[in-house]
C-alpha cells in the first residue's frame, strides 16, 4: 500500500499535491510519504508477531536523517554498511546498539568507530576480517560482537548485480566452511559470538529463494545454537516490491515483475518463513531496505524539450542518471506518470531521457505516454529506495532536494545543493 494517488486530477502524496511540491521546491525533487514508510514497517512487524524478532532497516536504501528518525521512532534497528551510515543513525536519534554492521570491506577506522559505539553485531564476511576485528578489539580492550554472514549458495532469481547469495558472489563465507570459522572465532579472546546471518540478494519477488536459503541454513543454525550459544539468526533483506503498475496497483504490497502479474503478498512471505524459523526458538532479525521505502518515494521532474527524430521521440527531462541511476545500473523499471491526470488520451511511444552526456542516461525506453509538452511535470514512481542514496554530482549537477510529506504537510528534509556546494571541498591549486 502506498500513498500516491490522483485526487481531483492531480497526483498527490498523502493529501499533498505534487505539483505544489515541484513549484515550491523546484525539480528534480524527491518526495517521500511518511505514512507509507510507517505503514510498511508496521505491517511487517505485525505479520512477524509470532516470532521474537527485530526489524533492522537497511540504511543504504534511503539514508535521509528524517527517514531514519521516522523508523527509529517505530522502534526499528538498523543494518549499516559503513561508518558514515552509523554516524547518520546516531545523528538521527537511532540506537547504535541495535545496529548490525555488514560489508566485505570494513576499514580499521570504521571497525574502531563501531566498537566504540557498541553496535549489536559485526557481520563477518571473511576470515581475514574476523582476525582483524579480533585484533582491533584487543587494542581497544573490547570484545567485538559478531555474526558470520553465510553464503548459502542459492539463486535469488534477481538481476545479477543484486544477487549476493551464490558462491560466485563476493559476500559471506561458504556454508560448508562456516562451522570451522565459528570454531576459530570461539577461540578468539576479543570476539563474542552473537548470531549468524545471511542475505541472498535484493528485489526478490518469489518466495522460493527465501525458503530454500532458510531451509539450507536451519540445520547449521541449530548446531550453532548448541555449540556456540548464538542468540540470533538474521535472514537479511531482499523483499521485492512492485515497480510495474505501481500506481494503479497501490494496494498490493509487492508483485512479481513479469507479465503474468502473479502477486506475492507479505502474508505469503511470513506464512512460508515463520514455520521454519519458529522451531529454532531464536531471535530473528530482518534487514529490509527497499520494502520499507521503495514505494514510499517518487522523483519529480520537469519536461525540458520533446525531440522527435526519424527513429524516436525523446522526452528530455531535468532529472538525470546522476539523480536516479537504477535504470542505467541494473535496468531498473520506474513507472513514469504525469502529475496532471490524463484519461482516455492517445498514447505514443517515447523514450524519457535525462540531460547527462551518456546514452545510458534514460528513465524509460519505448514507453507509452500521453502527449507531453515542455514544462509538464512527471513523476518517476517507486524511487524511494536506492534513489537519492546513489545520486552523484556527475556532470557537476547539484544533488536534488528531498521532501517528506505527512498528511497535508510537506517538509524539506534536505535542501538542494547550490553551485557553491559543488566546489566547497575543492582547491584550485596554482
Ligand atoms: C542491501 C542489504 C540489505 C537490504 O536489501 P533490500 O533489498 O533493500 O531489502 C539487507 N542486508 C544487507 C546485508 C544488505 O547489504
Amino acid at each position: 500500500m502506498h500513498s500516491f494517488h490522483y485526487q481531483r486530477g492531480k497526483l498527490t502524496c498523502e493529501s499533498y499535491p505534487l505539483d505544489k511540491a515541484a513549484e515550491r521546491y523546484g525539480t528534480p525533487l524527491y518526495v517521500y510519504s511518511s505514512h507509507t514508510i510507517v505503514d510498511h514497517y508496521q505491517r511487517l512487524d505485525r505479520a512477524l508477531h509470532e516470532l521474537h524478532h527485530e526489524i533492522c532497516y537497511a540504511v543504504k536504501a534511503n539514508s535521509n536523517l528524517s527517514v531514519i528518525r521516522l523508523l527509529a521512532d517505530q522502534g526499528a534497528g538498523f543494518d549499516i554498511v559503513s561508518g558514515g551510515e552509523l554516524y547518520r543513525v546516531i545523528k538521527a536519534g537511532g540506537n547504535p546498539t541495535k545496529c548490525t554492521y555488514a560489508g566485505v570491506g570494513k576499514s580499521r577506522e570504521e571497525i574502531e568507530y563501531a566498537l566504540r559505539c557498541e553496535v549489536l553485531s559485526f557481520n563477518i564476511e571473511s576470515e581475514q576480517e574476523l582476525s582483524a576485528i579480533d585484533e582491533i578489539a584487543r587494542s581497544l580492550n573490547k570484545r567485538a560482537p559478531i555474526a558470520i554472514r553465510v553464503n548459502p549458495d542459492v539463486s535469488a532469481s534477481t538481476h545479477k548485480y543484486i544477487s549476493t547469495g551464490k558462491t560466485e558472489n563476493k559476500f559471506g563465507i561458504a556454508i560448508d566452511r562456516v562451522a570451522e570459522v565459528y570454531d576459530r572465532a570461539q577461540k578468539m579472546s576479543n570476539v563474542r559470538i552473537r548470531g549468524v546471518q545471511m542475505h541472498i540478494g535484493s528485489q526478490i519477488t518469489e518466495i522460493k529463494p527465501f525458503v530454500q536459503a532458510i531451509e539450507k541454513m536451519v540445520p547449521l543454525v541449530r548446531q550453532l545454537k548448541s555449540d556456540c550459544g548464538i542468540e540470533f539468526f538474521s535472514i537479511g533483506g531482499g523483499i521485492g516490491i512492485v515497480y510495474r503498475g505501481s500506481l494503479e496497483s497501490g494496494d498490493k504490497i509487492w508483485w512479481k515483475e513479469d507479465q503474468s502479474r502473479h502477486s506475492l503478498t507479505i502474508q505469503e512471505y511470513t506464512g512460508a518463513t515463520i514455520p521454519l524459523l519458529k522451531s529454532l526458538s531464536l531471535r530473528v532479525l530482518l534487514e529490509p531496505g527497499r520494502f520499507l521505502v521503495g514505494n514510499a518515494g517518487v522523483l519529480l521532474t520537469r519536461v525540458l524539450y520533446v525531440k522527435k527524430t526519424p527513429a524516436k521521440t525523446f522526452v528530455i527531462v531535468d532529472a538525470g542518471m546522476n539523480d536516479l541511476i537504477r535504470p542505467a545500473l541494473y535496468q531498473g523499471y520506474h513507472e513514469v506518470v504525469p502529475l496532471r491526470e490524463s484519461r482516455d488520451q492517445p498514447l505514443t511511444k517515447v523514450d524519457v531521457v535525462g540531460p547527462v552526456c551518456e546514452s545510458g542516461d534514460f528513465f524509460a525506453m519505448d514507453r507509452d505516454l500521453v502527449r507531453i509538452e515542455p514544462g509538464d511535470l512527471l513523476a518517476l514512481m517507486s524511487a524511494g529506495a536506492y534513489g537519492f542514496t546513489m545520486a552523484s554530482n556527475y556532470n557537476s549537477r547539484p544533488l536534488p532536494a528531498e521532501v517528506l510529506v505527512s498528511g497535508s504537510e510537506a517538509k524539506i528534509v534536505r535542501r538542494r545543493q547550490s553551485y557553491a556546494d559543488l566546489i566547497e571541498h575543492e582547491i584550485a591549486e596554482g
